[in-house]
């Protein structure tokens, strides 16, 4: 497995860089947000547990987060690429992350960081609208559905999230910015970190990934 983990902050574009990398580079696209949102749906014991925490906009624990992602990344393919989004946010789970990719002799091909300055993951944040149902993401002006509030993929009513009111967003901001710095310098440390900018279309976010994961 060769995973690439995709940092940034909340709002920096990760997750649509990544269902389009998914799609380009057939690849899997993992999202832990996604992962555990699903796990809340079903009221599973993860779920249960994460609820909380999710509706603050605070982490969730460590070794919830890391185990709902281990646990997905055991049942996918042992082959080919995964994009990781989401995880890990702290040093705990990139410690934790390189010890679950060694049981299978896989590790971090690339940790790609999307830079973004904190004005523009405010605008798109204000305008992120998500399908509850397939989990797809739009943004009201910038990449909004064919029908207004319609996902284009399976039809259901597009939603705000709740952890994207206003001053959950600050929370996770400010969570961000405590817990990014180390977890930069980890990957740097391994000459696994690669910077990216993060603004402009998601198309030209997508083609300056690409470049920097051509072999
Ligand atoms: P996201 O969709 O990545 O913005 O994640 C939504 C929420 O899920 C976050 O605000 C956290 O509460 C939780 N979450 C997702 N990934 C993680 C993680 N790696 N560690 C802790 N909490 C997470």
């Amino acid at each position: 497995m060769r995973v690439v983990v995709l940092l940034g902050a909340p709002g920096s574009g990760k997750g649509t860089a990544a269902v389009r990398l998914a799609a380009l580079r057939q690849a899997r696209h993992v999202s832990s947000g996604d992962l555990l949102r699903a796990a809340v749906r079903a009221g599973d014991v993860a779920g249960l547990e994460a609820d909380g925490y999710m509706q603050r906009g605070e982490l969730v624990p460590d070794d919830l987060v890391a185990g709902v992602v281990a646990r997905h990344l055991r049942l996918g393919a042992p082959a080919g690429e995964v994009l990781l989004d989401g995880f890990p946010r702290d040093v705990r789970q990139a410690e934790l992350l390189a010890t679950e990719l060694e049981r299978t002799q896989s590790r971090v091909h690339l940790a790609i960081m999307l830079d973004a300055p904190p004005e523009l993951l405010i605008e798109r944040l204000g305008g992120r609208r998500v399908c509850p149902r397939c989990a797809a993401g739009y943004h009201a002006r910038a990449m909004p559905p064919a029908v207004a509030d319609i996902c284009d993929r399976c039809g259901t009513g597009l939603i705000v999230r709740d952890d994207d009111r206003p001053e959950t967003v600050r929370r996770r901001l400010a969570i961000f910015n405590e817990k990014n710095g180390p977890l930069l310098a980890w990957y740097d440390a391994r000459h696994l970190l690669r910077r990216i900018d993060g603004a402009g279309t998601a198309d030209e976010v997508v083609a300056r990934i690409s470049e920097a994961l051509a072999p």
